[in-house]
């Protein structure tokens, strides 16, 4: 399986620099987690193959160009945009973005050839299929309702915190996948705003640290820390390296990884 973390932040000449701002994962240039950079950094390939799209909270970092990437599409699309989420995440889409104020109603309308969108709900602890993966989504610790899950092709399989303090679901189903290749885990802010952290349920490396003791099995795995608040990077990206977790590092945006 290969992922990419897309970049969401360049310089002046339009080279993407390393702070994540939004937060949208490619795998295998066809399913997105969460589409915060997705209208700004695909690939022209990958926006002819990237129709699976699962969202995992309504936050605005991860949904901040989904209409947009719609639009773009709106013209040429054969088949609809399909979003994979939890009914009540669906809901704020529609109530919330693509209420004909903020956005139009993707649902509702179609091209010459297809519709341009559409929902596909999952429910949480339920297997569902996206494009060529298997998932599994259950809640994780976060202010507002937010999934956690782990996809895999069949043979690699992959997990992703999504945005969470702590939590024990997620762990449970870590621990009873037979194999997990790479987690991905965010690490917002840096351990003087605990505080911060903890209201907003995020992680910092101090507590990520003590959440990883609940991971039991899967000791091999690669641990990718995301989710790094950009004005706090530098002092996060050390108190990281500064635990010494074996296979820990910091998911670089742009770069391709693969297991
Ligand atoms: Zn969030
Ligand atoms: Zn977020």
């Amino acid at each position: 399986m290969k992922i990419q973390l897309l970049p969401s932040t360049f310089d002046s000449s339009g080279r993407a620099t390393p702070e994540q701002r939004l937060t949208c994962y490619v795998i295998d240039d066809r399913v997105a987690v969460d589409a915060g950079s997705i209208a700004l950094s695909l690939t022209a390939a990958q926006r002819g193959s990237v129709r699976d799209i699962i969202v995992t909270h309504p936050h605005m970092d991860h949904i901040a160009t989904l209409p947009i990437f719609i639009d773009d599409l709106f013209g040429e699309l054969e088949e609809p945009v399909r979003i994979h989420a939890t009914q009540e995440v669906i809901d704020v889409l529609e109530n919330d973005i693509f209420n004909w104020t903020v956005y139009p109603r993707f649902s509702e309308l179609k091209n010459a050839k297809s519709k341009v969108m559409e929902y596909v709900p999952f429910r949480v602890g339920e297997e569902f299929r996206i494009a060529h993966l298997r998932a599994i989504a259950v809640n994780v610790n976060h202010i507002v309702p937010t999934v956690g899950l782990i996809a895999t092709d069949g043979e690699r399989t992959l997990a992703f915190s999504s945005d969470t303090a702590e939590t024990e679901e997620f762990w449970q189903l870590v621990n009873r996948t037979p194999r997990i290749d790479a987690l991905l885990i965010e690490a917002s802010f840096p351990d003087y705003l605990s505080q911060l952290a903890e209201v907003s349920r995020h992680f910092t490396p101090a507590s990520l640290k003590k959440e990883l003791r609940k991971m039991k099995k899967h000791r091999d795995a690669d641990i990718l820390t995301v989710h790094i608040k950009p004005s706090y990077r530098e002092q996060v990206v050390e108190e990281l390296n500064a635990l010494k977790i074996p296979k820990l590092r910091v998911m670089e945006p742009g770069h391709t990884y693969e297991w």
